[in-house]
């Protein structure tokens, strides 16, 4: 588990900036502080970039009905809408572990996914 020590009380507006410029300062992805490739053209990491094209592509209206559909099956099959990994029946969440914590890091860029209450 990774446990990111400098998310408390870090998540207005201002400081969310700050941690942005310094990370980018740093050569870190401004996005989620991980570690980009120095030969990397981008500022932000792989991972990032993939999610944000991922992200961007989905609103074109062809593509944004594809992905409905496998959206779907994927969501019966409880699999991961997102990458298609088995989620497993029990899992509270829709997305895999993995595709959460993207989709939390590039909402936020310091948010921890909350925990799923249990019944
Ligand atoms: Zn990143
Ligand atoms: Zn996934």
């Amino acid at each position: 588990m990774i446990v990111i020590s400098y998310n408390k009380n870090m998540t207005e507006p201002a400081e969310r900036k700050k941690i942005y410029h310094k990370r980018l300062k740093s050569g870190l992805c401004p996005r989620c502080g991980g570690k980009v490739k120095k030969s990397s053209p981008y500022k932000t990491c792989d991972d990032c970039r993939e999610f944000y094209r991922n992200y961007q592509s989905e609103n074109s209206d062809a593509v944004q009905e594809t992905r409905r559909e496998r959206y779907e099956l994927r969501k019966k099959k409880n699999l991961c809408p997102r990458c298609g990994v088995s989620v497993g029946k029990n899992s509270k969440t829709t997305l895999c572990s993995k595709c959460l914590k993207k989709q939390y890091n590039y909402n936020s860029g310091v948010k921890k996914p909350k925990k799923a209450k249990r019944k």
